[in-house]
């Protein structure tokens, strides 16, 4: 059992509620699908829990959402909050696009709030140092931005594991890990490409072209792309992003679909994530979180099936 968020590794804390998890302070759970998630207090970020520890949880979950008062709820989602300050979020077969405009609406809307608050922070600093002394700030500044700039564009911001591929007959070819760097990032593109997943990706790592391919594509785009997003986006932004997936009518689909889409523009420049509407942005983190859960999902389910324990577990009740 972990007891820290796997995305930026604070820890997820403790609850005395649930008897059979308990890490987390805020516990999503969906009965029909046997899934149960901490969510990062933190990052906002769901971690979805090992298949082992589950389904018990998720009955006293679900024993625990149906005694506490709920706070609020939609058609599809509730959240209980119960006293010993153990939140609850029920998901209950919403449409996906419901679920994800909740689910991702709070994430990226911290990070806008984050982001204004730095260059408020920064426009309050410029103010309080008025126009008097201008000259030193900017020779002070033109002394630190530059190793600060440098700091920021060129130190590794993620770390992927690329090339390990083992096929029925052939050698295995071994795994490297690829390191990106925020310069990297604004070079991403998602281009088409014949094999699964329907699309590659082309990052310029310092002057070469490196080219992505398969679940190298896949992991590559959904670690970085997050970083494209990091200004976020306001509610209406992620329903935007929400109805671009649903028209596809399947995160797979839509991934495929954007690299495949023409973006306008000069020729030659299509496919550049950086370029596109910050609804199609957010659209892709989004999609590439969802491909890297189900994926995840279905290669541990193969234990139990949703339907039995579904089962099971209404005959509790
Ligand atoms: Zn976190």
């Amino acid at each position: 059992m972990y007891t820290t968020c796997i995305f930026c590794k604070k820890p997820l804390h403790s609850n005395e509620v649930v008897e059979e998890f308990p890490v987390g302070r805020r516990l999503a759970f969906d009965p029909a699908k046997g899934r149960l998630w901490v969510v990062c207090r933190k990052c906002r970020r769901w971690n979805l829990t090992p298949l082992e520890e589950r389904w018990e949880a998720i009955e006293t979950c679900e024993r625990i959402f149906r005694d506490t008062r709920m706070r609020a709820s939609t058609a599809n989602i509730g959240i209980a909050r119960h006293r010993e300050g153990l939140d609850l979020v029920r998901i209950g077969e919403p449409p996906r696009g419901e679920f994800a405009a909740w689910r991702y609406g709070a994430r990226f809307g911290i990070r806008r709030w984050r982001a204004g608050l730095g260059s408020v922070a920064a426009g309050v600093a410029g103010g309080m140092l008025g126009p008097v002394s201008l000259p030193i700030v900017g020779t002070l500044g033109v002394a630190l931005t530059g190793p600060y700039m440098a700091w920021t564009y060129l130190r590794p911001i993620a770390k992927v594991r690329v090339g390990g591929k083992a096929s029925a007959d052939g050698p295995v070819s071994s795994e490297s890990v690829a390191k990106f760097r925020l310069l990297d990032v604004k070079s991403i593109r998602m281009l088409p490409d014949d094999g699964a997943p329907g699309f590659g990706v082309q990052i310029n790592r310092g002057l070469r072209k490196a080219w992505f391919e398969g679940e190298d594509a896949r992991r590559v785009a959904a670690a970085i792309v997050p970083f494209v997003n990091q200004w976020g986006g306001t509610r209406d932004t992620v329903r935007r992003a929400v109805n671009e997936i649903e028209s596809s009518g399947h995160p797979s689909r839509f991934l495929t679909e954007v690299a495949n889409r023409e973006h306008g523009g000069l020729t030659g420049r299509t496919g550049y994530v950086r370029a596109m509407p910050t609804p199609l942005q957010l659209a892709l983190e989004m999609s590439l979180h969802e491909e890297q859960e189900r994926r995840a999902n279905s290669s541990s389910d193969t234990r139990v099936s949703p339907t039995q324990s579904s089962a099971s577990s209404r005959s509790h009740v």
